[in-house]
């Protein structure tokens, strides 16, 4: 098993392109990381470097523990997995996974057995006598996936390996492939621009843009306290709702919250107050969900911000409301809304005003 640390990694391409800048990242043995970020904000780059397929410009990289800078690829028991997997087409699919294997010069009978259990797992064990030419884009990539854990590695690196498929096979493969790490207790760690795949997969998301490391955590805690706006505003969709607020404490114990034309006044001891209390005077950026925010009556009192709906959006399983709230807009889940007649076009009419209780955690960062 395998444990992977960056230490200040930074990576400088000859023609002076900084990648990767100054990384910290600890990555536990059999945990599941996801690196997760926009195009070219440095993903692979710090994939390559755990593979040793770049050399860090500076900062060390350690695998369990050792440094392994100057180690070459083959002496660190990895396995990858890149977007264009490469099968030998000639090869059967019982060969193509037992390939690796016969390099290392397993024995036949150890070898097919491995073969079979490994193609069991990814469900392929019917397909062993066919060539790629004769799989699915979906068998084709269990193959290329089976070809890199037969030889049980420590550590599994992935680069986009499923952003060739469509979006049902993707989202199929997304549960195999995050079972079977697991299954198998593979460290690994997993590339990817898609944050559905970072969120539904991932023990772990670490956030990249522009080759900085911009925050890392559970899933959870990335989506519901995303450490700079830049997460804030990345992750979710809809988009988490930023609104700029000033913060005043009283000494009789209440907190305000003014946004643009609208104030809040919040109890001391609700949760909101201690997240936002300490930036007294000051303001802020208050970062509210969609699905956090409760529409409620018109006349309702207390602490409501009252907005008007420009637009309706229907997704299926959701609708959103998307208002403006003085000079703000903002987007709102109506699921869960306590209007009594769906809000379509009449209920929006007859609605004209919405008002909305903020009811979810603020997440709040200095602008
Ligand atoms: P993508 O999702 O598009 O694969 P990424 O986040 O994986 O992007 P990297 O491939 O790591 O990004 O690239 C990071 C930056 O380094 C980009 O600006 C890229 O153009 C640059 N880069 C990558 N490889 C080299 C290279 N060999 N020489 C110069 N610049 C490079």
């Amino acid at each position: 098993m395998t444990t992977v640390a960056l230490k200040d990694v930074t990576k400088v391409f000859r023609d002076g392109t900084l990648a990767v800048d100054s990384i910290n990242l600890d990555v536990n043995d059999g945990e599941f990381m996801v690196l997760l970020g926009p195009s070219g904000c440095g993903k692979s780059t710090v994939l390559r470097m755990v593979a040793g397929l770049e050399d860090p410009t500076s900062g060390a990289v350690l695998l369990d523990g050792e440094l392994a800078n100057d180690l070459p690829p083959r002496d660190r028991k990895i396995a990858m997995v890149f977007q264009d997997f490469a099968l030998y087409p000639h090869m059967t699919v019982n060969d193509n996974i037992a390939f690796p294997l016969r390099l290392a010069g397993v024995e036949p009978e150890p070898r097919g057995e491995r073969v079979t259990d490994v193609a069991s797992a990814l469900g392929i064990g019917d397909v062993l006598g066919r060539r790629p030419s004769q799989l699915s884009g979906g068998q084709r990539q269990r193959v290329a996936m089976g070809r890199a854990i037969v030889r049980r590695p420590g550590l599994f690196l992935m680069d986009e390996p499923l952003s060739n498929l469509d979006s049902g096979l993707r989202a199929e493969l997304r549960a195999e492939i995050s079972g079977l790490t697991r299954e198998l207790g593979v460290t690994t760690i997993y590339v990817t621009h898609d944050q559905a795949e970072a969120l539904t997969m991932a023990d772990r998301v670490a956030i990249m843009r522009k080759g900085v490391l911009q925050d890392v955590g559970t899933p959870t805690q990335v989506y519901g306290r995303p450490a700079t706006l830049y997460v804030a505003a990345f992750l979710g969709s809809p988009r988490m709702n930023l609104l700029e607020a000033s913060v005043y404490v009283h000494l009789d114990r209440y907190v305000t919250l003014t946004l643009g034309e609208q104030a809040l006044y919040l109890p001391w001891d609700d949760i909101r107050s201690r997240a936002v209390a300490h930036y007294h005077g000051e303001r802020i950026v208050v970062g509210m969900r969609a699905e956090a925010l409760t529409p409620v009556a018109p006349d309702t009192q207390g602490d409501v911000l009252h907005g008007r709906i420009r637009y309706l959006e229907h997704h299926g399983h959701e609708s959103l409301a998307f208002l403006d709230i003085g000079a703000t807009a903002i987007v709102v889940d109506e699921m869960g809304a306590r209007v009594e007649a769906p809000v379509d076009q009449r209920g929006l009419r007859r609605l004209g005003q919405v008002v909305q209780r903020l009811t979810g955690r603020a997440a709040e960062e200095e602008p």
